[in-house]
């Protein structure tokens, strides 16, 4: 699964020794809540992070984000010309980094309705032997939810390295963490970014088997997380209670601007915290930005397609108000 070359790396091993005199990382005496380097290896927030999803702290790691975690995997699987596949329209950033990175990338169109077709999928896999398999769900920006069992004949079909991307997850479809000890090329990836609304923290982690875990720490830079990311996550992970009523709202409030938005528009059910549609309207990204609203536009073969984040009832309010503002004219 990982290029030879990491696996002959040590990696960086900060030393922890306990002691009363630290002078071993040339950092500054300068009296400050950062003068020190962070906790290397997040611990406090992995036992949380654990804690919550019910795996222990050494099969996680936690990044800058799950954006470094994607880019990590990436850097120890592939090498100049190797592929990755996913199937798409999906996060861009996978081809993006694969394409940094010299490799190249192959997508598996969904079908017209964005559901994956799990046997042709499977197929083109075989075929086409990647080195990384990435699947996002629910997947961004379709809002598609992949069913469990279908994950699960994915992943028996391939010895390769398989990300599930799970960056909301929290909003809809079935996690598949609990089944990285079963299934050893199984990498799942979460982040605090979303539901935990910590996208300006830059906090996220990636769950597998520890072999797997102890070869991405060695191409882990060694203080990924700041203390201040360490500690907005901690406090996050400790007030779960908090986020779980934003979540449910967050839900219900997808399915009431879905229902309203359906009037108009095409509109994809979705497992996310946003909504993906499709109108032929001409101008009606910049008619929506008239009155004030961004969403999320698309182009070359999702020209007309749109992807709209869902906020508080206000803002979906308004939302709805520049669509039927727009339709009305
Ligand atoms: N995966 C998916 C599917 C995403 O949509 C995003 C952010 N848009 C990320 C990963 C990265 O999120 P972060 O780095 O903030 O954890």
């Amino acid at each position: 699964m990982f290029k030879q070359e990491i696996r002959d790396i040590n990696g960086y091993h900060p030393q922890k020794e306990a002691c009363r005199v630290v002078l071993d990382a040339n950092e500054s005496y300068i009296n400050s809540p950062y003068n020190r380097y962070p906790d290397p290896v997040s611990t406090e927030l992995r036992v949380l992070i654990g804690k919550k999803i019910g795996v222990s702290p050494e099969m996680i790691i936690a990044g800058n984000g799950s954006s470094e975690m994607i880019d990590l995997i990436m850097k120890c699987t592939l090498s100049t010309g190797d592929s990755v596949m996913t199937f798409g329209p999906t996060f861009s950033i996978y081809e993006l980094n694969a394409t940094i990175l010299g490799g190249k990338t192959i997508t598996y169109a969904l079908d017209t309705s964005f559901r994956l077709n799990v046997e042709g999928f499977i197929s083109e896999m075989i075929e086409c032997q990647p080195k990384l398999v990435i699947l996002c769900n629910p997947n961004n920006p379709t809002g598609t939810v992949l069913k469990r069992e279908d994950i699960i004949q994915i992943v028996e079909a391939t010895n390769a390295a398989l990300i599930v991307d799970e960056a909301y997850i929290e909003f809809g479809g079935e996690s598949v963490v609990d089944l990285v000890e079963a299934y050893p090329q199984l990498m799942v990836l979460r982040t605090l970014s979303k539901a935990y609304g910590l996208a300006g923290a830059r906090v996220g982690y990636m769950v597998s088997c520890t072999d797997n875990i102890n070869v991405i720490n060695k191409v882990r830079p060694p203080y990924n997380l700041s203390v201040l990311a360490q500690a907005q996550g901690i406090e996050a992970l400790q007030n779960t209670k908090e986020f779980e009523s934003v979540l449910k709202e967050i839900v219900m409030e997808r399915e009431r601007i879905s229902e309203r938005l359906q009037a108009y528009v095409k509109v994809y059910p979705s497992g996310g915290n946003f909504i993906f549609f499709q109108t032929d309207f001409v101008g009606f990204y910049e008619r929506l930005l008239d009155q004030g609203v961004r969403i999320r536009k698309y182009s070359g073969a999702l020209v007309g397609y749109y992807r709209v984040t869902v906020g508080t009832r206000d803002e979906n309010n308004q939302f709805m108000d520049a669509v039927e503002g727009a339709y009305g004219e």
